[in-house]
């Protein structure tokens, strides 16, 4: 099997019918698109596709609707017309995501036009990865285009089983060329310089990644909820913190493999409490790593955060994914506003991923200071735990052949 990774620029679009899977799957309220912010990130595909002068068929999911019983409220009519909008050229749309009209409205496509494929989850195809569905996509193009991130970790038909049907292969759009490189450039890093900061409410959530992390990192940073789980399995009074009873022997067995990899973790040593789960509190400082009974630990103290702060700023590497605790409480929110200034002036390589820990970047305005915030909660989650994402595999099975090649007689 190859491995190459082809980019949407890097092979030969003219004239061909160009499969492109987005994740045009955005937030709506009271009928009306809430943030556009998915459909704006997949144009610069869209865009030069159609500069290309190829004819575009878009793809995508919205929702969960029930496959073969198509809503109102399913349909993809809304978003076509939007993007209809900021493409400044007209956007048609099938009836049904496959079938007659799908195969009629690619066939009487023209060069630098674009069509859209109704929700393709109302085939239930799209989910079972069913081959005839996969088949059905891929006899409507020549090439695919896979730029839907956000599916990425998704087995499904438009986001895997289609691409190894392509006539001509398949591709990376821009969007998932740029998460592919940066999400491998941080997690293969070597290990000297490399340090993580998991954070978030919950270990059993983060297992996986802590798994994975703690082998290939030289440095954990854990923080949130899910560090007095780690403290309680040291043995440490953590107090009325919240923890995972049931995780203590997860956390015990975490430390232990840290230690075979001779991977440094770092816990809290200070603490900012609260006696009740609730905004109104103001935050108690408790200066040391034992928590008194009648306290629950909301945030990371003071001197930890200097500590981290310090680990991060030197760090070569650097991977973060969860907050360090209620961040959406201002009282608790010092400890995650403080790393996000320190990945924000850290001289290594910055990657944050995970939905808490990217609003946060994007609250404290620092976003544009990080080299790469993921744009994919789940599929970047799942890259972190060292598991081959569907989205990305399907590309390397059948690559699209790169323009300007020279052939084997030229070389
Ligand atoms: P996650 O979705 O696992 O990344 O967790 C994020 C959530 O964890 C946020 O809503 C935080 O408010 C919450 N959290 C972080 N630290 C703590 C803590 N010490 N106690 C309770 N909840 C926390």
């Amino acid at each position: 099997m190859s491995t190459i990774l082809p980019v949407i620029n890097e092979i030969e679009l003219a004239q061909k019918r160009v499969l492109i899977r987005v994740d045009f799957n955005v937030p709506f309220k009271n009928g009306v698109i809430k943030d556009d912010t998915r459909i704006v990130a997949a144009l610069p595909t869209i865009q030069y596709a159609l500069d290309q002068k190829a004819k575009v068929i878009l793809v995508s999911h919205f929702g969960r609707p029930v496959p073969g019983q198509k809503k109102e409220e399913d349909s993809l009519l809304p978003i076509a017309e939007h993007l209809a909008k900021l493409l400044g050229i007209d956007v048609a749309l099938t009836d049904e995501p496959i079938g007659e009209s799908a195969s009629y409205l690619a066939n009487g496509l023209k060069n630098g036009q674009v069509m859209m494929l109704e929700n393709i989850r109302l085939d239930a195809g799209e989910t079972s990865n069913d081959d005839v569905l996969s088949k059905q996509l891929a006899s409507l193009a020549d090439v695919y285009i896979n730029d839907a991130f956000g599916a990425a970790h998704r087995a499904h038909a438009s986001t895997a089983g289609v691409a190894k049907y392509m006539k001509e292969g398949a591709a990376l759009g821009f969007l998932m060329g740029k998460e592919a490189s940066a999400l491998s450039k941080a997690f293969y890093a070597q290990k000297d310089g490399y340090l993580a900061v998991l954070g978030g409410s919950k270990v059993s959530d983060k297992i996986e990644v802590l798994k994975s992390l703690v082998t290939r990192a030289q440095i954990v940073l854990i923080g949130g909820a899910m560090a007095y789980t780690f403290l309680a399995a040291q043995g440490h009074q953590i107090g009325k913190s919240r923890i995972e009873k049931d995780h203590i022997s997860t956390a015990l067995e975490i430390l232990a493999l840290a230690k075979q990899n001779n991977t440094e973790i770092l816990l809290p040593v200070d603490h900012l409490c609260a006696e009740v789960f609730d905004e109104s509190q103001s935050a108690i400082f408790v200066d040391d790593i034992d928590i008194p009974d009648h306290l629950m630990g909301l945030d990371i103290g003071p001197s930890t955060t200097a500590i981290y702060c310090d680990r991060i700023l030197n760090a070569k590497n650097l991977i973060w994914n969860g907050p360090m605790g209620v961040f959406e409480w201002k009282a608790f929110a010092q400890g995650t506003n403080a790393l996000a200034q320190a990945f924000a002036d850290a001289k290594g390589y910055t990657l944050v991923g995970g939905g808490d820990s990217v609003s946060a970047i994007h609250a404290s305005g620092l976003a544009d200071r990080i080299d790469h915030i993921s744009t994919g909660g789940g599929a970047s989650l799942e890259f972190l735990e060292g598991k081959l994402l569907p989205g990305i595999e399907s590309i390397k099975e059948n690559p699209a052949v790169l323009k300007n090649q020279p052939t084997s007689e030229e070389r």
